[in-house]
């Protein structure tokens, strides 16, 4: 790994131990560990992938550990949750970006782009009977560097 790679990461690395002990949380060898792998991860992580790398470092860890660790990184901003076709994914939140926000996603690269506007504020048409509570809104696609002739746009995710 080339050094200034490896500085990134550290700083990475750094950013988020420097969120949860703001927190209060307790700076494990465990928590450090989960910060530096999703800091080296280029992409998305299931709770499972996270499992399997830190079950090998930390013997008779469990799952569930693991899970509640995750779930409370992502409320504290330091992951952001995702939901794929095939479950539900992590990765290291966009930095600078803590508010609500909304991402294109890249399906060839796995890169996500922070997108602040916030459609909802502009549906005009829901139903008056029905309190919103959240909302989920992510845009999937192929960045610039992944577009082919063949990956059309799939238009029946991207249309609101
Ligand atoms: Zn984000
Ligand atoms: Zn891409
Ligand atoms: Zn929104």
């Amino acid at each position: 790994m080339k050094e200034a790679e490896c500085s990134v990461i550290d700083r990475a690395v750094e950013r988020m131990i420097q969120v949860m002990s703001n927190h209060g949380l307790r700076i494990t060898g465990q928590r450090r560990t989960l910060a530096r792998l999703f800091a080296e991860a280029s992409g998305f992580l299931s709770a499972k992938e996270v499992y399997q790398s830190l079950e090998m470092k930390h013997h008779g860890l469990s799952f569930d550990t693991v899970y509640r660790n995750l779930r409370m990184l992502q409320e504290l901003g330091v992951l952001e949750q995702f939901n794929f076709e095939d479950g539900m994914k992590f990765r290291v939140g966009c930095y600078g970006h803590k508010h609500h926000h909304h991402h294109l996603i890249c399906l060839s690269c796995d890169h996500i782009y922070p997108l602040d506007y916030c459609p909802m504020e502009h549906l005009t048409n829901l139903p008056a009977h029905f309190q919103v509570v959240k909302h989920q809104f992510e845009i999937y696609g192929y960045c610039e560097e992944c577009q082919q002739p063949d990956n059309k746009p799939l238009q029946d995710i991207v249309s609101v």
